[in-house]
């Protein structure tokens, strides 16, 4: 194989075909650090409008150390994996408690900081400070995997190291940045999932996917497990106009979020009535009869949900004082002040309707 050529030919194409992205037009350590947070297993073009808000709100790592987390979520909302923006806010206060205030560049230390791992280090370390370290993520192993007619599937953890080996072999190590940059662009741009564009591809004289017809058949994969669906139910408690919302612990799934008072509840016969036992179970209230208001669907990581949300006019009682951690009563028209889940958002349009015609 030609690496010399590899590496001159995917420079020179990303010098002519770059997209000018706002993460592009720095090398500030933390910007670069919070842009790669973020198009973690998000899109581009999903990612461009909230990073220019985050760093807009906290410009750098001192600001958003000295932020309140429920802050860093509001602005989070929407984008997903919100363990990436806790890991964030306390890697941001660690490096101002023990760092000096400054991202560091010595890799070892940066690991040391909770939600870095090789990727983000690799980028960071390459981009901000010129440092020869590869990134390998789903892009660059499609990329690798055609090129070098790899058999390692690349949705199997085990096979990674397979990836970073021909990733450091065919790294730039003059110019590691661009490099990295531009190997993640291809596989964005060029060398896509489905229907790659290889006339375009700078690396046509050297693919050995195109040159023996199999790029149908790479990268290989391991076929997934399907994630279950979970049913939820969640009430709404209506008292005197305001409705009660409580917030998820700061560890685990969905973690430091605000939600109506729900619980797993697969294969239940009578959710209504389930629904008005469970509110009185966790928040210690009594209601009248829940109305069923909307089911919806919806997504995560690791699993997906369908929750039925019922309205549950409050009857009697107080929040229990060992209930929930934090509660607030919220008036309809505030509710996305809070840094909701993504299925009670799906839910709210059906809610606020039912309110409306009360
Ligand atoms: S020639 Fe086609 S398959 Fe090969 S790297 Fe380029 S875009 Fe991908």
């Amino acid at each position: 194989m030609d690496w010399d050529g590899l590496r001159r030919e995917l420079g020179d194409w990303y010098e002519r075909v770059r997209r000018d992205l706002p993460w592009r037009r720095t090398r500030d350590p933390y910007a670069i650090w919070v842009s790669e947070v973020m198009l973690q297993q998000t899109r581009v073009k999903t990612v461009i409008p909230y990073y220019e808000r985050f760093l807009e709100r906290f410009p750098d790592v001192a600001v958003l150390a000295g932020a309140d987390l429920q802050a860093v979520y509001k602005l989070w909302e929407g984008l997903g994996y919100y363990s990436r923006a806790r890991h964030l806010h306390a890697a941001a206060g660690m490096i101002m408690a023990q760092m000096g205030g400054r991202v560091p560049s010595d890799p070892q230390v940066l690991r040391r900081l909770p939600g870095i791992g090789d990727y983000i280090a690799a980028a960071v370390l390459s981009i901000a400070f010129d440092q020869p370290f590869a990134v390998v993520d789903g892009n660059v192993k499609r990329v690798l995997a055609r090129v070098f007619l790899m058999e390692t599937p690349v949705n199997h953890p085990p096979g990674h190291a397979r990836f970073q080996t021909v990733a450091d072999r065919l790294l730039d190590r003059e110019q590691p940045g661009r490099h990295n940059q531009a190997l993640m662009e291809l596989g964005a741009l060029v060398c896509t999932p489905k229907r790659p564009l290889c006339p375009q591809c700078p690396w046509t004289a050297h693919c050995r996917a195109l040159q023996s017809g199999a790029v149908p058949d790479f990268p290989r994969r391991v076929k997934p497990r399907r994630p279950g669906e979970q049913f939820w139910v969640a009430g709404a408690v209506l008292k005197k106009g305001r409705l009660l919302l409580t917030r998820r612990p700061d560890r685990g799934l969905l973690a430091g979020l605000w939600e109506f008072p729900c619980d797993r509840m697969d294969g239940a016969a009578d959710p209504a009535a389930d629904c008005a036992a469970m509110v009185r179970r966790q928040v210690g209230l009594h209601c009248a009869p829940p109305q069923h208001l909307v089911t919806v669907r919806h997504a995560y990581t690791h699993f997906k949900l369908r929750m039925a949300l019922y309205l549950c006019p409050w009857q009697g009682g107080r929040v229990r004082l060992d209930g929930p951690d934090h509660f607030d009563w919220v008036r309809p028209d505030q509710l996305d002040r809070l840094p909701l889940h993504g299925a009670v958002h799906k839910a709210l349009p059906a809610l606020l309707q039912a309110l409306r015609g009360q």
